[in-house]
């Protein structure tokens, strides 16, 4: 399905959709701590979920397993949350997805957890601002290029790289949505953003180089050299100027 210009009450659930998933995220991250295992922030999802009135939209997506991604260290994306303990100078890439009166939100952070190094939290505060290069490239009348392209710029001039093979996307009554964003691209090129959209962009960034490889559980995407990774990810409706970001608390 591709992504519709929302009316302003479509508008309004996405918002409330948005703002739910925006407080859960902000919920687990504060809860990230050493020798923690990854399941428990699982619970913290669904009991966060539960009294939000929604539904965490990856459980059960294609088979997943769980309500949360908690993807850590060289891991990039889709960790599954288990036995795993959360170790002092783990980087804690958390994903969250959340339905409400029938609307999407999907958001994602990445938590340093304790003390680590200075590069390590160039890669986290890289990967965050360049989320917000792509936001900002995301107005009415730009291209999908032109966000895509923002992203990478704003990331290999800083010496990292960018993931290529898994993108944001549009969303809206469903998690995914046409079209997909990537975090690299050309200026100028690909689908008009029109005011009223709402797409996740989503920047996967690592301190090596961006093949990625798959896990044994089929689930987590690692960096196929063993580089770290961070990802961030907002919900936001396109306007004529500065975006929204819908999961914003
Ligand atoms: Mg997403």
């Amino acid at each position: 399905m591709a992504v519709v210009i929302k009316s302003s009450r479509e508008l309004e659930l996405m918002r409330r959709a948005g703002r739910s998933t925006a407080v859960v995220l902000k919920k687990l991250s504060e809860s990230v701590k050493p020798g923690m295992k990854t399941s428990q922030l699982d619970e913290i999802a669904n009991e966060e979920a539960r009294m939000l009135g929604g539904r965490p939209t990856f459980k059960g997506y294609q088979g997943f397993p769980a309500s949360l991604c908690v993807s850590i260290n060289n891991e990039i994306v889709h960790g599954i949350p288990g036995e795993r303990v959360i170790q002092e100078g783990d980087i804690v890439s958390l994903d969250f997805g959340l339905e409400i009166d029938g609307f999407q939100g999907d958001t994602a952070v990445t938590v340093a957890v304790g003390a680590v190094s200075p590069e390590v939290t160039r890669l986290i505060d890289v990967t965050r601002d360049s989320l917000q290069a792509g936001i900002d490239a995301a107005r009415h009348g730009n291209r999908i290029g032109d966000v895509s392209a923002a992203i990478q710029e704003y990331v290999e001039t800083r010496g990292f790289s960018v993931i290529r093979e898994y993108t944001g996307h549009g969303i809206g009554r469903d998690m995914h949505e046409d079209p997909q964003i990537p975090n690299f691209g050309r200026a100028g090129t690909g689908l008009v953003l029109k005011k009223g959209m709402t797409i996740a962009i989503e920047p996967m960034v690592t301190n090596g180089r961006w093949l990625t490889r798959v896990g044994n559980d089929r689930w987590v995407v690692y960096t196929a050299d063993g580089s770290l990774a961070a990802h961030f990810e907002h919900t936001i409706a396109i306007c004529d100027g500065q975006a929204e970001i819908l999961t914003a608390v």
